[in-house]
Order: C-alpha cells, then structure tokens, then sequence
C-alpha cells in the first residue's frame, strides 16, 4: 500500500473545484429554506446477488438491489428529479477477511454499479460510502492489531486505496464513514496523486455519533461487528467538544463537504457546525432507525406522515443541512411533482 500522507500535488485544503465541478454540487454552495429535489440523496444498497431485490426487514419500503434492478429501480426516481444517490455495497456472497480486501475487488457490487450509473444517468451524481464493515471478517470498520484495537495507521491507507478505486470506477463523490483519525487526508493525497483532485468531492462523515438508531442499517447492510462496539472511534451522544474538533479535523485536512449523523437527534450540533464552517455544504443523514420509527408511527396511526416527514426536513434545513439523506427520497419526489391542474 502507497502511503498517501506524504504525496501532495496542491495542498488539499486550498483545492475549492472538487466542491464545485457539477451543477448539482454548487448548489449546495448555495442554501436556502425549502425542500427542492436538490435537497436529497438517496441512500441505495447495491447487493452482489445481480437480480436480487431484497426487502430489508427493520426498513419496510427499503430494499437490497443487484445491479440488474437498479436502472428499473432508479428510472422513474431520476425523471422526478432526483439529483444524488448514496451507494452501500452488500455483500452476501463475498468472502470477508481482516483488511476488506472485497471493498474494491472488481467482484465489488459497488464497483460494478457505478460505470453502468454513470451510463444510463450522466446527470446523476454518485456518492459512494467509503468503509471497510462489510467487508471484514470482524465487521469493524478499520484495520485491526492483535489486540483487537483499531490500527489507525493501516486504516487509512487501506481506506483511501478503496476511495481511490470508487474513483476511477466513476464516482463523483467518496464519502468516508469509517472515522478514523486522518483518513480525510490521505483520501485527499491519493485523489490527488491518482489525478482526481478536480472531479471528485469528499464528503466526511465528520461528525458521527455512536447511535443505537443504526440497528436497521445493520440489518440491511450486514456490517454489525463480531465482537465489540464503535464507541472507540464514534463520538459520545453528549459531547460537543469532540463533534466540534471533529469538523475542524476534517476541515483542516481538506473535505469539501461535512456530514453530521443521526439527524433529528443532533440539530444543535448541525447549527454548530454549520456557524463553525459557514463555508462547507453541510449533510445530515437521516438514518435507519429514524426512517423506522417515522415509518411506524405513520402506519399506527400516530402521525401524518406527509405533515410531519415535511416538518422534520425542514428543521432539518433550518438547522443548517444543504442536502438530506433520506431513505424517503422517493415519497418525497412524489410530493414535489407540480400538482396537476383542475
Ligand atoms: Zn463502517
């Protein structure tokens, strides 16, 4: 492995055009208040079972797809509009083993994925979630030492070679969920030196708490670990300091755009880091277990879904968040179709 932290062509924080090389990307440069279809990304498991559409139990609506279903799937979702999808690979058939080394085989779901995207839907944009979890054989999301602790060293590289290879697959966006110290940096030092550091972005998980709202994402994505937790490298619900340090990091080491995750539960901490980093496009994910429990008060008849899903996007927006993730993106281009005429 190339040890990326030493190779710069421009220093990374001062490279403005990988947030801005596609219309879809300077518009979230430039936020307002309302929900707009440049608003969402669509998060998507891509399955390496090729015909699979895998209904994902803990997410009713949400499925797995195998490359064969995702034109079918996504046609009518990119004629209302949609701008942006997020890509998780699953692997179901894929050996797992210490270093991930499926995260970008060319045997890779996503890696198949993203040519055949770019093809059929040029004007779509391709986030790839960067991780090594699903790929593990102990479902951590790094590299690990004898001891079971994570070798952040090792981690990074082995992260930023597969952010490299989503790259030259077509990816515009990597976006790196596993946060490790450092990993932002050496992605950026390997787009670079690869020749990506004008047309692929870098979207960091930055601020990304150990929440108990991940459990159905788990379930889609089959990335829970074999022993342990990640409380050693996700932050503590409660703490403000290291949320805050956290997107200074990842902002001195040149990320065009930051994440905070979960969503509804951490708006103060999305105001913070929006007034902190005014400059950066600000993503918040609202994630697996809050699409759940959305999803369940509406079918008990607790809520309105339509009232309150628009309400919580809107704090969301409020809040400061340029771009949702959402696995209701497709509700919610349904509900920005011009209203037919009486
Ligand atoms: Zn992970």
């Amino acid at each position: 492995m190339r040890n990326w932290s030493t190779m710069t062509a421009v220093p990374a924080k001062h490279t403005l055009h990988s947030g801005i090389f596609h219309p879809v990307l300077r518009e979230w440069q430039s936020p307002n208040i309302e929900i707009t279809v440049n608003n969402l990304m669509y998060p998507i498991f891509v399955s390496d079972e090729e015909n699979a559409k895998d209904p994902i139990n803990s997410m009713p609506g949400v499925y797995r797809y195998g490359i064969n279903q995702l034109e079918k799937m996504l046609q009518p979702l990119v004629a209302k509009g949609l701008q942006s999808v997020l890509l998780f690979g699953v692997s179901q058939h894929l050996e797992k083993d210490e270093i991930g080394s499926n995260a970008d085989s060319t045997r890779n779901p996503v890696v198949q994925a993203v040519p055949l995207l770019r093809e059929k839907f040029p004007n779509l944009v391709i986030a790839c979630d960067v991780c090594l979890c699903a790929y593990t054989n102990h479902g951590h999301c790094g590299i690990l030492n004898n001891d079971g602790s994570i070798n952040n060293a090792s981690s990074i590289q082995r992260i930023a070679d597969v952010a490299v290879s989503y790259a030259k697959a077509g990816a515009q966006i990597v976006a790196p969920s596993d946060m490790m110290d450092g990993r932002i940096s050496a992605i950026k030092h390997g787009l670079a030196v690869a020749g990506f550091s004008n047309k692929v972005a870098v979207l960091s998980y930055a601020v990304k708490f150990a929440s108990g709202l991940y459990g159905p994402f788990r379930d889609a994505s089959q990335s829970a670990p074999k022993f342990g937790d990640r409380k050693c490298y996700q932050l503590p619900p409660g703490s403000n300091g290291l949320a805050a340090r956290a997107a200074a990091r990842d902002v001195a080491e040149g990320a065009d755009m930051l994440m905070v995750k979960p969503g509804l539960p951490y708006l103060d901490v999305v105001r913070h880091t929006k007034d902190a980093h005014p400059e950066y496009p600000i993503f918040v994910y609202q994630v697996s277990g809050e699409y759940a429990m959305l999803y369940h008060g509406a079918q008990n008849g607790a809520i309105n879904l339509e009232n309150v899903l628009n309400e919580i996007l809107l704090s969301m927006r409020r809040a400061g968040a340029d771009c949702i993730i959402t696995y209701f993106t497709p509700l919610i281009l349904d509900w920005l179709q011009p209203k037919s005429k009486l």
